[in-house]
């Protein structure tokens, strides 16, 4: 792991920096990949993708909550982008992560949140992703989804190729909606891979294992190689294109997104808003330092 990397990773879950961004507004070039600081600036940047036939699953930013009353703000909120998804008739559901929720706080308070948020959607014909977050918040996230699977099927998550259990969490989970992604947290080498290369065999290895068995497959990456490699695999193997998607975040490879719509592939665009900005843009910049291009440039222009 690189030190630019791990230095972002260090700056993402500085908790002054976190409550202190949150009064900037959208600085330091998050704007290029943040959608606005409120639902009315995200609808019309969903609507704008929609119309070139971009479907949207939208992130009402936070996490890493330690207060209730912050925690049922929040609860508030995605009700509040639920209603608006409704209201404007988008082409979108819904990702949330389960710390912005409250299951920092307390287990059972966490699961009534999101059993609030999961049966609004339901009623909307919704559908509601569970971001997954590092390793420690794992367990508890997927006793939620199992929990709430027993009343609701508009739910799905999240698989992280770097984790070794990877494998085995998909083969229970192969019933559900899932979106595979290589993983962007720091973890320990007892339980994930470290190297680029196991990571990227691993998380071919369950793509094409859920392209196979499972119910529907969010493909989220931006690279390139893997998505050519599922390209030809789906076709050689006859995976109908309603089986799968492809997803990006908001602001990344915008000609790509495109092209792979134009090209008739289902295509998803991972659309974060709001104040909460700070620690997402951080992993981002951890993940890829070239986008530190984006904040040079930003610093200049601004
Ligand atoms: P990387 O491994 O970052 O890049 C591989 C190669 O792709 C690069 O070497 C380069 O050649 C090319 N490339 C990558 N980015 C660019 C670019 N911007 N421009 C040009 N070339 C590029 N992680 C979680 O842990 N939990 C989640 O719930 C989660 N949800 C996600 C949802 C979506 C829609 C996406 C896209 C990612 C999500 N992630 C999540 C993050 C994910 O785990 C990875 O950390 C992140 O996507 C970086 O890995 P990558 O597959 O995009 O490619």
């Amino acid at each position: 792991m690189s030190l630019t990397r791990d230095f972002f990773m260090m700056l993402s879950q500085n908790k002054v920096l976190n409550s202190g961004a949150k009064r900037w507004g959208l600085k330091l070039g998050a704007q290029s990949v943040v959608a606005g600081t409120n639902i009315k600036e995200m609808v019309e940047s969903v609507k704008e993708l929609n119309k070139v036939g971009i479907s949207v699953t939208i992130d009402n930013l936070g996490e890493f909550v330690f207060e209730k009353a912050e925690a049922t703000e929040a609860t508030n909120q995605i009700l509040g982008v639920i209603n608006a998804i409704h209201e404007n008739k988008l082409d979108a559901h819904i990702s949330l992560k389960p710390t912005q929720l409250g299951l920092d706080i307390e287990y059972g308070f966490c699961l009534e949140n999101l059993r609030e948020i999961v049966a609004k959607a339901y009623e909307y014909n919704i559908f509601i992703n569970f971001d997954m977050e590092d390793y420690g918040h794992l367990q508890p996230s997927f006793d939620i989804i199992d929990e709430l699977s027993k009343e609701y099927d508009n739910i799905g998550t999240v698989i992280q190729a770097y984790f070794y259990q990877s494998e085995e969490l998909l083969q229970k989970y192969e019933n559900y909606r899932l979106r595979i992604v290589k993983g962007a947290y720091k973890e320990p080498e007892n339980l994930a891979y470290q190297d680029k290369n196991d990571i990227d065999r691993n998380f071919i290895k369950l793509i094409e294992y859920h392209l196979m068995n499972g119910k529907f497959t969010s493909i989220a990456t931006h690279d390139h190689h893997i998505i050519d490699h599922v390209k030809k695999f789906a076709k050689k193997n006859n995976i109908p294109q309603e089986k799968f998607e492809f997803q990006m975040l908001y602001g990344f490879r915008k000609d790509l997104q495109l092209k792979l719509a134009k090209e008739g592939y289902n295509f998803c665009t991972y659309v974060p808003f709001g104040n909460d900005w700070y620690g997402y843009f951080m992993r981002r910049l951890a993940e890829r330092p070239q986008n530190l291009n984006l904040v040079a440039k930003q610093m200049f222009t601004k």
